[in-house]
């Protein structure tokens, strides 16, 4: 049996989504789009756990809770004993919903809310949702409140473009004390799907991802070496036909791994033309996390136990 390289593993419920968000690379996402089956899901979470998986990621080109087993998904990995996490817009997170994730103790929530007013909110994310989704994020915040719990962690994250650049203060300072985390990244490319970011800088060899990224298991099964493969271009597998052992042998892989080891990307224009091949510094403006860092360019999910944990044995050190 093959461990797991990657103790997480990310799966997209769905890749549909109402919302039209502007650094979003879905409106040139051209694969069909569905939901994944609980049979899948549960197949490949039984299948992981032996080979090492710890947490999962709800999360992939879609919106996680327009999924109609969302609940289901949560309550399945928490009892297997795994941790879980999602990225959401809020607008769906009705208060039943909230009160059920609060019981589950689901361990994390980020919500991507790219402004403090309703105008900008509509431009940047095409739904006049705003109202909604804030009412939403801070109703869950007064149940948890209310429920004297800590789960789940809360999160809010602000992508900077033109629009709402002069907005990051006011978004810092509405938040900061309401949510556990607050993270400020700058727009990305996408891989080459949009121009939000320069590419004028040390080029590196790889990106990592392929190597080391968690498996990225798509709705329909197929596992995509990259997170940011939104038209699925880098598969590397079929979890709906194969097992997790044979993906590892599979000569897709092999080949990707092979040209992030030389840096060759001669037969990958993705990865050639990729924004996160570059050290771009200052992607992340702003954290109040412990767990990332100012200038860094990328996030590790880290299950919200292990932070407690690590808190926990901090202050015992310390006194
Ligand atoms: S960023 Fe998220 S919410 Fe916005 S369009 Fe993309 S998947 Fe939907
Ligand atoms: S180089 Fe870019 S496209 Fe290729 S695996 Fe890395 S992040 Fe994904």
């Amino acid at each position: 049996m093959k461990m797991l390289k990657n103790k997480e593993v990310v799966f997209e419920l769905t890749n549909k989504c109402a919302y039209h968000c502007t650094i979003c690379p879905r409106e040139k996402m051209t694969r069909d789009q569905g939901v994944m089956s609980m049979e899948l899901y549960k197949k490949i979470i039984d299948e992981a756990i032996p080979r090492g998986l710890e947490f999962v990621t709800l999360l992939g080109f879609g919106e996680p809770m327009l999924d109609k087993y969302f609940l289901d998904r949560v309550r399945y990995a928490k009892e297997k004993k795994l941790s879980v996490s999602t990225d959401t817009t809020g607008y769906l997170l009705k208060e039943k919903l909230a009160e059920e994730l609060i019981n589950l103790k689901m361990d994390s929530i980020r919500f991507s809310c790219f402004s403090t007013t309703k105008e900008i909110y509509h431009k940047l994310h095409n739904l006049n949702t705003f109202d909604l989704a804030i009412q939403r994020i801070n109703k869950l915040i007064e149940l948890k409140n209310k429920h004297n719990s800590i789960y789940p962690k809360t999160g809010v994250y602000f992508v900077r473009q033109d629009l709402n650049r002069h907005q990051t203060e006011d978004f810092i300072n509405y938040w900061k004390d309401r949510v556990d985390e607050v993270n400020v990244w700058e727009a990305h490319n996408w891989t080459d799907a949009l121009e939000l970011r320069s590419k004028n800088y040390k080029r590196k060899k790889t990106c990592g991802r392929p190597h080391s990224g968690p498996l990225q298991i798509r709705y329909n099964g197929k596992i995509s070496a990259c997170c940011f493969d939104f038209n699925s271009q880098l598969i590397t597998g079929d979890l709906s036909k194969q097992s997790l052992d044979e993906i590892e042998s599979n000569q897709n892989n092999i080949n990707l791994k092979k040209a992030h080891s030389t840096g060759d990307m001669s037969k990958y224009s993705m990865c050639d033309n990729c924004d996160q091949m570059y050290e771009v510094p200052d992607t992340l403006y702003y954290t109040n996390s412990n767990n990332n860092k100012v200038g860094t360019s990328g996030n590790t999910y880290i299950p919200f136990d292990e932070e407690i944990n690590k808190k926990k044995n901090e202050t015992i050190s310390k006194s």
